[in-house]
Order: structure tokens, then sequence, then C-alpha cells
């Protein structure tokens, strides 16, 4: 199975995605992004994401390497890599992807019936913005440029098989189990 989670930035997503790793860890596997952004606070090379050049990127992108990719934030890239799938697939695990709306979308197209796509919903902008500023690792001019995206992606999660509230976490976590007990089989 395929896990496709997307939402604003700053609503909880890799919360949750954490949340699914720990919780069955020998049932899911993060797909591991390239992107061109540097890493934040405690984020390591490979666990995350795999931090490349925007030369390095390019080279990947003529080289097919990767199923989709965004310009997801001015001069910021991230890019899903077929190499990722191919490698959770051999381990037997479900495969889950963390990415923008767009890519989202696109995924969901290109793996149809195989994939299960959650929306995770801020309770409001304002609350997003405050939780950026709490998380204390992204410059207010980045805050903004986010929050100011977040408006039209939450407009796109009508795209989306499930459209969970991040509003009291635990509250949040029981809905997501209850998404992957309903389609993963592992509960
Ligand atoms: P995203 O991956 O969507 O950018 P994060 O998972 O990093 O978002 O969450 C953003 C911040 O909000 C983090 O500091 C996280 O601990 C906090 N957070 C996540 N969910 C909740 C919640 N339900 N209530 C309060 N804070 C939350
Ligand atoms: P962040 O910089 O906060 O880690 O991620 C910014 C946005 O890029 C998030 O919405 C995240 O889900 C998205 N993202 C991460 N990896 C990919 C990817 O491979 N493809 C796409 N399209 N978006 C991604």
């Amino acid at each position: 199975m395929i896990y496709i989670f997307c939402a604003p930035s700053g609503s909880g997503k890799s919360t949750m995605v954490k949340h699914l790793l720990t919780t069955f860890p020998n049932t899911f596997e993060l797909s591991v992004s390239c992107t061109t952004r540097a890493p934040r606070g405690e984020e390591v090379n490979g666990r995350e994401y795999y931090f490349i050049t925007p030369d390095e990127f390019r080279q990947r992108i003529s080289q097919n390497a990767f199923i989709e990719y965004e310009q997801v934030y001015e001069g910021l890239y991230y890019g899903t890599l077929q190499s990722e799938i191919t490698r959770i697939e051999g381990n037997g695990h479900h495969v889950i992807f963390d990415v923008d709306v767009k890519g989202g979308i696109n995924l969901e197209r290109l793996f149809g019936d195989k994939a299960t796509s959650i929306f995770i919903c801020p309770p409001s902008i304002e609350c997003l913005r405050e939780r950026l500023i709490h998380r204390g690792d992204t410059s207010p001019e980045m805050i903004e440029k986010r929050v100011a995206k977040a408006a039209q992606e939450m407009e796109d999660r009508i795209h989306f098989d499930h459209i969970i509230v991040n509003d009291d976490l635990q509250q949040a976590f029981a809905q997501l189990d209850a998404i992957v007990a309903a389609t993963a089989q592992i509960v």
C-alpha cells in the first residue's frame, strides 16, 4: 500500500507520519525525498531528506530518477525518488509519502487504487502560523511564504480520500490509526 500525506506546512504532517512510523515500525517506511533546501534543526541527511545541491537535483531530473518533483517554494526543489519505492517495497513495507499538495495529486494519479491519500488540516491559518513560530526552526520570511501558500492548499483538500483536522493531537492520532487499520490490515 501507498500512503500519501499532504498538508500546508505547519499542520502537523511530520508529527502524524512520525506517529505511524513509531507505532508500527516494521510496517511503514518513509520515502525519503531529495531537496535543495538546507537541513533544519535535528534533521539528518538520508533520514528526513537527501539534502542535495541544485546541480545534483538537475542531474537527477536528467537521469529520470524522480517520479515527481516540484519547486515547492521559490528556488527550493523537492522530488520523490523511484529508488525509494523500490527499496521500501523490497523490504515488504508500506510506503509513506510526505509531499506538497500538487505532488500528492500527481502521486494519486500514478498509484490509483493502491494509494490512500490523507490531508492534514490545521484548525485555522492563524494556528498554523503559531505552530511554525513555536517550532522555532523556520525564518519569519519563510513562515510567511508557507502561510501564504496554505489558503490555496486548503482549497485542494477535496482531492484527498481522508481529511484529518489536527486540533487535539491524540484525537488526530486516533483518526489516523482508524484509517490505517481499515486499509493496511495491520491491527
Ligand atoms: P508539518 O510537518 O506539517 O510542517 P509539524 O509536524 O512539524 O508540521 O508540526 C508543526 C509544529 O506544530 C511542531 O512544533 C509540532 O510539534 C506542533 N504540533 C503538531 N500537531 C499539533 C497539535 N495537534 N497541537 C499543537 N501542536 C502541534
Ligand atoms: P519542508 O521544507 O517543510 O520539509 O517541506 C515543504 C513541503 O515540501 C512540504 O509540504 C513537504 O510535504 C513537501 N515535500 C517534501 N518532499 C517532497 C517531494 O518529494 N515532492 C513534493 N512535491 N513535495 C515534497
